[in-house]
């Protein structure tokens, strides 16, 4: 490379990029800057082609209960009920005593897929006789995680119409472990390649089956009162909401949705593949061939119980999650010390989150609280400052009709009040 011209995009400094970028698409001085400002140095490590740094707005979740131990927990989204929903639901369950978290399993799944074979019932019969071999294959691909407890434990085989898959069972301890099962994984499949099979992927499953978190509640009636309805009767129609996402995918899919809503930003602020997990969720709430509801509610005797089980594949350490500060600020904030406890937490925050929505759905709609929020984000789309946000939002909420234009109205009314106008 002999000057900067020559370089591939790739190959230049997150500086030149933007610059590039600055002039391809217009961008003015000020975004520039903006963009600048933002970048870090090791964000450049992260990903390709890095120009910055894309922040979310972060917030802890107050007063959360999981078995017995209060938590503060940081969140980051940028959906402006979502934390204002989690303490919500935080603070009805912390008065029944808080939700309660199963000891989750952790084995995550490698899939060595073959295909061409003869017999894949006979064959596999041979594979599972051949396990303490493929163990070692694999636990020698990435011996590191032996000093830590962990390493390749069992298999399973199945065999999904023509294919014959071979699922290597890792404990992989405190990582997500994507790469460690990627790693051991592919030197399975080179072996079962060695030995004549067609091997056709060789990968991490995200559906993660052995790594299983169970959370459940019992609310008192009077939990989940509200002004205007007797708490038996919200409780009854919060039942009535659940069974429907059973039945009905279309209903299941937004019932969900505020239950990912916490755990995504949870896991975003714990710097965790939250990808890897809605994945994984979305897969085990179609696992009997209906998509239904994480969470469950059923009125039984005088309380209302809440339960939701799902694969939770999440890490302490391994991936990106030592490469941002905040995240291990975050960690010091949470007080989550383990895996499994930011798999209950997470959980715990999910749940609480679908409560929340389904209480507000039940008695006074979502848009009331939802819209309190949403002002804010409107007011500034249309391009009041921080300070006037707040009061704008305000106003917003006492009109029957909020639209842009409303909005932009109400504004210059703001400002002309404020004889900033
Ligand atoms: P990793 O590659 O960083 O491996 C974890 C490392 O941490 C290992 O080297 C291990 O030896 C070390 N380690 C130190 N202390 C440990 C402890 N107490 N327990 C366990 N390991 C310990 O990360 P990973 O967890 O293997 O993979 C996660 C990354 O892979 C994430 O960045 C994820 O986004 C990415 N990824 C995900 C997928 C997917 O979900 N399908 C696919 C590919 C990659």
């Amino acid at each position: 490379m002999t000057n900067n011209q020559e370089k591939k995009f790739y190959e230049k400094t997150p500086a030149e990029r933007r610059a590039i970028l600055g002039k391809k698409f217009g961008l003015s001085a000020d975004e520039l800057k903006a963009m600048a400002a933002d970048a870090r140095p090791e964000g450049a490590q992260m990903v390709e082609n890095y120009l910055t740094d894309y922040r979310l707005p972060e917030g802890v979740v107050t007063g959360l209960v999981v078995n017995g131990k209060e938590y503060t927990v940081p969140m980051a989204i940028e959906e402006p009920s979502v934390i204002a929903a989690a303490c919500n639901g935080a603070r009805m369950t912390a008065y029944a005593g808080g939700v309660t978290a199963e000891k989750a399993d952790r084995l995550m799944i490698g899939q060595v897929v073959m295909e061409n074979i003869a017999n894949p019932y006979l064959y596999r019969n041979h594979l599972l006789k051949q396990k303490d071999e493929i163990l070692k294959i694999a636990n020698d691909a990435y011996p590191s995680i032996q000093q830590y407890g962990g390493g390749a434990v069992g298999i399973r085989v199945r065999c999904p119409e023509d294919f014959v898959v071979l699922d290597l069972l890792v404990n992989v301890v405190d990582a997500m472990g994507a790469n460690t099962v990627n790693t051991m994984a592919e030197a399975v499949g080179r072996w079962l390649s060695s030995k004549g099979q067609t091997v056709v992927a060789a990968i991490l499953s995200n559906y993660a089956t052995d790594s299983l978190q169970s959370v459940s509640v019992a609310l008192e009636f009077p939990d989940v009162a509200t002004d205007q309805m007797k708490g038996a009767d919200v409780a009854a129609r919060i039942a009535d909401l659940s069974f429907l996402a059973q039945v009905d995918s279309y209903r299941a899919a937004t019932h969900n949705k505020g239950i990912m809503n916490g755990i995504d930003a949870v896991l975003i602020a714990a710097g965790n593949d939250w990808r890897a997990v809605e994945s994984g969720a979305q897969a085990y709430a179609a696992m009997e061939g209906q998509y239904r509801g994480l969470a469950t509610w059923h009125v039984v005797g005088d309380k209302l119980i809440g339960k939701m089980t799902l694969p939770m594949a999440v890490g302490t350490v391994g991936g990106s999650i030592g490469a941002r500060q905040l995240t291990a600020t975050n960690a010091k904030i949470s007080q989550i010390k383990s895996v499994p406890e930011l798999a209950a937490v997470a959980a715990s925050v999910g749940l609480v989150q679908n409560l929340a929505a389904l209480r507000a759905l039940a008695s006074t709609g979502i848009q009331e609280g939802h819209m309190k929020l949403q002002y804010r984000v409107v007011a500034m789309r249309v391009g009041a400052t921080a300070e006037e946000a707040g009061p704008l939002a305000d106003r917003l909420a006492h009109l029957d009709h909020v639209d842009e234009d409303v909005s932009k109205e109400e504004l210059s009314k703001l400002r002309k009040e404020q004889g900033h106008d």
